[in-house]
């Protein structure tokens, strides 16, 4: 949705114009005020702009009308946490967001790390003689540090350099293709 820019706050194309049509009746409207670089936003609404991308939905600072911004990845998360407060119209607009496709992306890093587990506890049992399940978390995966901290890296050299010199090869292949 196009926007004017007014005071370090958006506006809608609608009252972005009330606001201009205000500040001209006044007559504190810039000279020019097609030739933007003449004056500061401060003063008077600039737009039209495409919304941008922001933490959050946007909306109209006089009227509330929902600008329909695209989201940065945090704005992704912020409008999740907060997914049943936001109306209908947020809700729609962001419909890529609602929990069922959250929930299924979540099931299948929970099932991909389900079958690392699975396909890996053998061989992670003979080569290090430990449970792959003590170092699996569903969500997060593989715990590389838990598991550095229980082989007792020594300082001064890397967990792969470590594993290499004691474990083999072998291992460290099984550790990159579970992390
Ligand atoms: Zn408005």
């Amino acid at each position: 949705m196009l926007v004017y820019m007014y005071q370090a706050s958006l506006y809608c194309s609608h009252c972005g114009t009330l606001v201009q049509a205000d500040l001209e009746s006044q007559g504190l409207a810039p000279n020019n005020p097609e030739d933007e670089r003449t004056f500061d936003s401060d003063r008077y609404p600039k737009g039209l702009y495409e919304a941008g991308e922001s933490d959050s939905p946007d909306f109209c600072y006089m009227c509330g009308t929902f600008l329909q911004n695209p989201l940065t990845s945090d704005g992704n998360k912020y409008v999740l946490e907060h997914w049943d407060g936001w109306g209908q119209e947020v809700r729609d607009f962001y419909d890529y967001l609602k929990p069922a496709s959250y929930y299924k992306i979540v099931g299948e890093i929970v099932r991909g790390n389900h079958k690392k587990a699975h396909d890996n506890s053998l061989v992670f049992k003979r080569l290090f003689n430990r449970n792959l399940k003590d170092y699996m978390d569903s969500i997060t995966g593989f715990d590389i540090i838990k598991f550095d901290e229980d082989i007792e890296t020594p300082d001064g050299i890397s967990t792969h350099d470590f594993i290499l010199k004691t474990y083999g090869q072998e291992a460290v292949d099984l550790v990159h293709s579970l992390i």
